[in-house]
């Protein structure tokens, strides 16, 4: 909650419970001279994304004494888009009026939900919609967890059912760059007490903030980990992804080969393929080099063409012969399929698939 303005759209200035974790609740509790057994309570009902009022269990006055300082719901679905392949697309809003957008994606083994971390991003990407407007605020943990717990509501589920089983952080934003309430969702929604969701069935995906790839393979947690490569040349990648004059490739594949030695997660790289860009030959041959000697796969998609940019998807032809040298290279690569395609993905960008469990 550190930098995020608590001033809320009504006026008020209220705490928002879902940033808080099961310890935190239980202190909480405690303090409101309530008897212990309240804390499991409350806390279930939070992660069923419930408000106050159908808190049917906890007292009227205990009820009340917490809304007058604090919220229990603070992401509200205001539409759902079905798309024909069985996913669909939400939009959220944000107390203080921020839209934000994920999607639901079915599979076989359990329903996958993207989700943001930030309204907006700051890392500039050229192909990419959500840094359009630059960085617009980072989102609570409760605000991350928020659209775990609304959407899980909202497919008929609670905190004893749980309706989402994988949790993709592939939305708008940079987990990254939000680190310190990134991690403390991971912890809450992976918690016994919370939705419990394993942390091999959650993937966090980042553009390349090195820092913040050590520190997070330095809290030993099973998340997966995915990096949007998207050009295996520094030359290339510099043109399309501000962050890598930061963080060359060089010092972001040894921070990748780290968390997998640290978390034995075979780390993913995304590839999108942008035409005359990235899907040359050689950059098939220079990726065989570059993701030698760990535990690696590539995500190959094709670009998403956004309007607000320049970049075009590569064509067939090109793609073919780009994954055709992958094959010869022996470079374990798979091609997305794109998902939602006709409600527009997620975050103006994401049309894509993604599952931690193949
Ligand atoms: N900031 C994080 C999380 C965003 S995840 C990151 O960069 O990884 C979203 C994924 O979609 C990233 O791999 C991003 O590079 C990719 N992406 C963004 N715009 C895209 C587009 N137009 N077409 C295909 N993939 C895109």
């Amino acid at each position: 909650m550190e930098n995020i303005d608590k001033k809320f759209a009504d006026g008020t200035n209220k705490v928002l419970l879902t940033d808080f974790d099961f310890e935190e609740i239980r202190k909480l509790v405690t303090d409101l001279k309530e008897p212990g057994y309240r804390a499991g309570q409350l806390f279930q009902w939070l992660i069923s994304g419930e408000d106050f009022s159908g808190m049917t269990n906890l007292s009227n006055s205990f009820r009340q004494k917490l809304s007058s300082f604090s919220r229990a719901v603070g992401i509200e679905i205001i539409k759902n888009l079905p798309s024909k392949d069985g996913s669909q697309k939400f939009l959220y809003k944000l107390f203080d009026g921020n839209i934000i957008e994920g999607v639901l994606m079915k599979y076989k083994y359990g329903n996958t939900l993207c989700v943001s971390t930030q309204v907006g991003c700051r890392m500039g990407c050229a192909f990419c919609a959500s840094g359009i407007d630059g960085l617009i605020r980072n989102l609570s943990a409760g605000e991350i967890a928020g659209q775990v717990y609304a959407v899980n509501k909202f497919m008929g589920g609670n905190s004893q059912k749980r309706e989402i089983t994988n949790i993709v952080l592939m939305g708008s934003g940079e987990p990254l760059d939000n680190y310190e309430n990134t991690l403390k969702f991971l912890k809450i929604i992976t918690s016994k007490e919370g939705l419990n969701i394993s942390q091999r069935n959650i993937s966090l995906s980042t553009c390349g903030l090195t820092d913040g790839i050590y520190k997070l393979a330095d809290e030993n947690m099973a998340v997966n980990l995915c990096l949007s490569l998207h050009a295996p040349f520094d030359g290339i990648r510099n043109k399309i992804m501000p962050v890598s004059k930061k963080y060359d490739l060089k010092s972001v594949i040894d921070a990748c080969k780290y968390y997998f030695e640290k978390s034995g997660r075979r780390v993913i790289f995304e590839y999108a393929l942008i035409d005359n860009v990235n899907d040359s030959k050689e950059c098939a041959v220079k990726l065989k080099e570059l993701l030698k000697g760990f535990s690696a796969h590539l995500n190959i998609i094709r670009l998403n063409y956004v309007k607000e940019k320049k970049l075009k998807p590569s064509s067939k032809e090109r793609m073919e012969i780009f994954t055709e040298e992958l094959k010869r290279q022996g470079v374990s690569f798979t091609i997305r399929r794109t998902i939602g395609a006709e409600i527009g993905g997620a975050c103006g960008q994401l049309r894509r698939s993604y599952s931690n469990n193949e």
